[in-house]
């Protein structure tokens, strides 16, 4: 496994890579890689000649109050970690080669960026697309890998690419968790051991809202009262959203359909965790 830290050599290997006519799978991470990450990698691996993992925490998509500076970052275990799974490059940049001086362009994704993360992260998303778009320009993948943990930002990504003809297919990829059923994160290390049971409420309330869709509910009022009830029971909780979405848009629904996204956002003391839960019914009468 090669690591590679400038923008030069990642697109001289990616060109080299194209012209003998293999296929560059991309993972993109900020690192402090867990399972859910790996995961990725496996799957970039299935189809993929040469995976590239980068690890960047990327400052663009940070807001001023959040968690830049205390983000865990540890290359050493990140790099064992990337290799055991399978990866063949790893694109480690610093903010220099991303963000020379001055650096004067945004990539602006509109409306499906509006709601849920979008809505309490201002700024979020136009720093992850156009980091996305440096890193599609910068690895040149045939196809990249996200994760459905963030089910908003697969969405982004997805659009981005298409309304900018990136070259390339974007899968998405299910959530891993943990035993106990708490979506692995690389924030879910700020947790105190109180917080972190409490943390287990997110995808417990999320499959009792699938319990209850599978049992008819469909009104998406009824569930996020569910959802919102069940969470908010716990001490250390402090809900940031509950939404039921369409899964393209990410617009809010109000009765459930066919398909749709159920989110949830939550802070656990100061640590803010998501996760997502994706319904499908089939309704023989459709009103
Ligand atoms: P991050 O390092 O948090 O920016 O995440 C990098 C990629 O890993 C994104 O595509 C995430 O959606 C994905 N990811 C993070 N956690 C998980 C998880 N528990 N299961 C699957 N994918 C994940």
């Amino acid at each position: 496994m090669k690591v590679l830290k400038t923008i030069k050599e990642m697109q001289d290997q990616a060109d080299h890579i194209r012209a003998s006519g293999r296929k560059i799978g991309f993972v993109p991470t900020m690192g402090a890689l867990h399972e859910g990450h790996l995961s990725l990698i496996r799957l970039a691996r299935q189809s993929a000649d040469v995976v590239v993992m980068s690890i960047y925490v990327n400052p663009a998509q940070f807001g001023p109050d959040e968690d830049y500076d205390l983000y865990p970052r540890n290359f050493a275990k990140d790099e064992s970690l990337a290799r055991q799974a399978g990866a063949d490059i790893i694109f480690y940049p610093d903010d220099k080669q991303m963000y020379p001086e001055p650096f004067l362009t945004d990539v602006a994704v509109h409306s499906i960026t509006e709601n849920l993360c979008g809505a309490s992260r201002p700024g979020h998303f136009q720093g992850v697309a156009v980091v996305c778009a440096k890193l599609f320009n910068i690895v040149k993948p045939h196809f990249a890998v996200f994760g459905q943990k963030d089910a908003q930002q697969a969405a982004v990504i997805r659009q981005m690419a298409r309304d900018l003809n990136f070259d390339m297919e974007i899968i998405t990829a299910p959530i891993v968790r943990e035993p106990d059923g708490l979506a692995m994160s690389s924030r879910n290390a700020y947790l105190s051991s109180e917080e972190r049971q409490d943390a287990l409420s997110l995808n417990q309330a999320l499959r009792m809202s699938l319990e209850a869709v599978e049992n008819g509910e469909r009104s998406c009022a009824r569930l996020i009262h569910l959802i919102e009830e069940y969470i908010s029971a716990k001490k250390n909780t402090t809900i940031d959203y509950v939404k039921i979405a369409d899964p393209f848009s990410m617009n809010d629904i109000e009765y459930i359909k066919d398909k749709a996204v159920i989110a949830v956002a939550v802070f656990l003391g100061k640590t803010r965790l998501i996760d997502n839960v994706y319904v499908e019914v089939q309704d023989e009468a459709r009103h």
